[in-house]
């Protein structure tokens, strides 16, 4: 009862400082991603360093980071630890970028860095093309399309980096399968690669971990199948949610993402619907993220990521008990 695949070969020299450049890791990431050739890549450990990494490029006196909210929190707190000024523009009600408030944003701050979800976490959605183009038309600095969720994701913005000199597309292996590894790359003009190279730690990936990926891209037909199996299972446990429409849930909304994030019924005084929800459900032996006090547009929202089958299904059957035991609770 083994697994066939050998490990990489042994002589990962644990001895020595890694190879600053990569190459090999790098050449595995484009032939893997459909990274072009005559882009810019920089790797960093996780998505969340290259995010410290691109605040601490741009950050100056009087400049300025813009994300639209709610989004990842990490946008926001890594500008808050370089002391830079984060602008948060509201999504309208439908999550969607509300142009006119962001546009206008940008016109005001002149942001030297904007961050764009796609999709985006909590909400699940990606922006609409067209908006994410008016913002990349707009912006005087550079856009950042954060692609965390792209294995699950319909349309990515790779192809288009050519088209727009201050996009970067930013991806990490941590959605596909290899979060514990550490590793999240950005792809971006050359003269954008350049720079955000200047600030790089330069041993920022271990070489065991370079290993790691190097020798799980060999394979990345089973990570994007595993991918497949999770976008079936999200359309599947969307389906299961409406069921449970008008049964304490107020609204479940379309995600293009691994995980969905849904509402739940009840007034906030009677003490924090969501936050209720997920105790019920963790005392059953799941756990859920509350993100009700994230932002007013979450109040009493629920984010629930897609697992494996026989995880959904315990999970739709936690949220079923929970929701019935607070009806009761509350008659
Ligand atoms: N971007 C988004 C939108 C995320 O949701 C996350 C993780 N939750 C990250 C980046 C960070 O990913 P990594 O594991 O590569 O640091």
């Amino acid at each position: 009862m083994e697994n066939p695949f050998e490990l990489p070969p042994a002589d990962v020299a644990l001895n020595r400082y890694p190879v600053p450049a990569y190459d090999g890791l790098k050449d595995a990431i484009r032939r893997s991603f459909g990274v072009p050739q005559d882009a810019g890549l920089v790797l960093g450990n996780g998505s969340d360093e290259l995010i410290t990494m691109l605040v601490t490029l741009l950050n100056r006196p009087g400049a300025t980071v813009l994300a639209p909210l709610p989004t990842f929190v990490m946008y926001s707190m890594s500008s808050q630890f370089a002391r830079m000024k984060f602008v948060g523009v509201d999504l309208d009600a439908t999550f969607q970028l509300d142009l006119p408030a962001m546009l206008a944003a940008i016109d005001l701050h002149q942001p030297a860095l904007v961050f764009l979800a796609y999709p985006n976490n909590p909400t699940g959605n990606c922006f609409s093309r067209d908006a994410v183009e008016q913002v990349l038309r707009r912006a005087p600095g550079l856009v950042v399309l954060d692609e965390a969720y792209a294995p699950f994701a319909p349309d990515s913005w790779l192809p288009r980096l050519a088209a727009f000199p201050n996009l970067a597309v930013m991806r990490t292996v941590s959605k596909l399968g290899l979060a514990g590894a550490r590793l999240g790359y950005l792809v971006a003009a050359p003269a954008w690669a350049d720079q955000l190279e200047k600030v790089r730690p330069p041993y920022n990936i271990g070489v065991l971990n370079e290993a790691a990926v190097a020798f799980a891209l060999e394979h990345a037909q089973v990570f994007a199948d595993q991918a497949q199996v999770i976008r079936e299972e999200r359309e599947a446990l969307a389906g299961e949610l409406r069921t449970l429409l008008g049964q304490g849930l107020d609204s479940v909304f379309d995600s293009q993402a691994n995980f969905i994030l849904v509402r739940v019924a009840g007034k906030p005084t009677a003490g924090m619907p969501a936050a209720d929800v997920a105790r019920r459900m963790r005392e059953s032996g799941v756990l859920i993220k509350d993100v009700g006090r994230m932002h007013p547009m979450l109040l009493n929202c629920l984010r629930l990521t897609v697992g494996a089958p026989h995880e959904n299904r315990q999970m739709i059957e936690a949220l079923r008990r929970a929701l019935v035991e607070r009806s009761h609770a509350q008659r």
